[in-house]
């Protein structure tokens, strides 16, 4: 199957993941399919619908348009299922006109549950791992995207690269970096036999995700296989403590063992520490080491905790890891809003530093929270920022400072904290090994050209 999050055309097709957005931070993974099947979806005329806070949308009226349109909720013949909630969903029909339903949170409420409804909508967008990050199914915590980016950044996956990942949990790491290795090739070609001479498989990138918990590997592997990055991801069942990354070829005899190859590695795990011994550069009991021996590499350990980020930089000293750094990382979002700051109040005070008539004060103090309400009502709090005067001291009589627009200065706040696992995490790089033979063949290199 060709992956839906590398090679869509240009509208939406049947059977095709596509990503529902509902609205900032909502989105909705759906596989879009006319032909309806199962409990879900008895008793709609149309087919498969979904159902969502802002109205109901067969994916008839979704199948077939560009990736980005708007679609608008649909009236949906409910058939059987339709009688037993008609009552209700008069009333709600009703709230939802009333409400004009936009999308926005005091329609949510009306709408949660409705059948029928018909002026809501939703955008169809390609799925990007960031979509699906932010609607996937949980099964654990999971990593997000401002996280995985930086992380990935760090450890230089890569079109090519080969990436270990542990413990796989929902599949949200997974996803982006797949995403990240992935250099072209047809997603879906089993590319550790692969036997086309022509094809390099020595330079394609891989991720090789390891989970031992056995229902959440299931869900990964099938994950892979709906989203067609099976060719890309080869997910594993596995005890990393214990067991280790070599691949077991054929499962049933987890004697023959083959290499990884990795030069990317990603522990989101409880102890990573007990899995570090598995990754260093001499093999263990005459078996190959898991790590590509003519790159170095790079990992990066998702730690909760500050004790866990100890035991790890010991364990990777232990192992011979340089450059051991930890980073945490602060999501903000900054609301900038057209406002007054406590300094305005200041010029609301007379020359000498003091009220000269309460009565004065209290007015302008009115004058300028009704000037910062009309603002923030007409822009929604945008404006020009290159305007905005630099106060210089506080002493300075403000009262004659020329105010930047009618309703004060711009102003910023933090926002509610972003949606993240926020960790420790710990980076390292184990360089590449260097023996005589290689110094010998590199000095005879270099000789040519001198
Ligand atoms: N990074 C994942 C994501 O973005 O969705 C979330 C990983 S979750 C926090 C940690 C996962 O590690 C769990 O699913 C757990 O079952 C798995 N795990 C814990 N110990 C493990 C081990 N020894 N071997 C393999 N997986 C393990």
């Amino acid at each position: 199957m060709a992956s839906s999050f590398f090679s869509l055309g240009p509208v939406t097709k049947e059977s095709e993941l596509a990503s529902l957005h509902l609205r900032r931070d909502a989105s909705m993974p759906v596989i879009l399919s006319t032909k309806a099947e199962g409990a879900e979806h008895e008793g709609y005329a149309e087919g498969v619908v979904t159902n969502t806070r802002f109205g109901s949308f067969p994916h008839s009226t979704i199948i077939g348009v560009p990736w980005g349109s708007q679609i608008r909720a649909s009236k949906v013949d409910t058939g059987s299922r339709g009688r037993r909630d008609r009552g209700n969903a008069k009333k709600r029909k009703a709230d939802v006109l009333d409400d004009k339903a936009t999308n926005d949170d005091s329609a949510l409420a009306n709408t949660k549950d409705a059948v029928v409804a018909s002026t809501g909508f939703v955008h169809v967008l390609p799925p990007t791992p960031e979509t699906w990050t932010t609607s996937l199914p949980h099964r654990t915590q999971v990593v997000y995207t401002p996280d995985y980016s930086y992380i990935l950044h760090r450890i230089r996956a890569r079109p090519g690269t080969r990436l270990i990942e542990a413990g796989s949990g929902s599949g949200s790491f997974t996803h982006a970096a797949a995403r990240a290795v992935f250099n072209g090739y047809p997603p879906s070609q089993d590319i550790e036999n692969q036997t086309n001479p022509a094809e390099n498989p020595e330079a394609r990138g891989k991720v090789f995700s390891f989970e031992f918990h056995e229902e959440r590997h299931k869900k990964v592997q099938e994950e892979m296989l709906q989203h067609g990055l099976d060719g890309i991801v080869r997910a594993s069942h596995r005890d990393v403590y214990r067991d280790g990354f070599l691949l077991h070829n054929d499962e049933s005899d987890v004697k023959i063992k083959t290499s990884p190859r990795a030069n990317a590695i990603f522990l989101d795990l409880p102890a990573p520490w007990e899995a570090l011994p598995h990754l260093t550069r001499q093999a263990q009991d005459g078996t190959p080491s898991a790590l590509d021996e003519s790159s170095p590499v790079y990992i990066c350990t998702f730690n909760p905790c500050i004790e866990q980020v100890q035991r790890t930089i010991t364990a990777l000293r232990k192992f011979d890891w340089l450059e051991i750094e930890t980073v945490e990382v602060q999501h903000k979002r900054i609301d900038i809003r057209r406002g007054y700051t406590s300094l305005q109040y200041e010029g609301l005070r007379g020359v000498n530093g003091l009220a000269t008539d309460v009565d004065e004060a209290l007015a302008r103090l009115r004058k300028v929270e009704e000037k910062a309400k009309n603002f923030n009502r007409s822009k929604s709090g945008q404006g020009r920022v290159a305007d905005t005067p630099v106060v210089k001291n506080q002493s300075q009589n403000l009262q004659q400072q020329t105010l930047p627009f009618d309703g004060g200065k711009l102003v910023h706040r933090t926002q509610a904290d972003l949606k993240t696992h926020t960790s420790y995490l710990v980076f390292a790089v184990l360089p590449r090994s260097w023996s005589e033979d290689d110094e010998i063949a590199a000095q005879a290199k270099w000789s040519k050209h001198v």
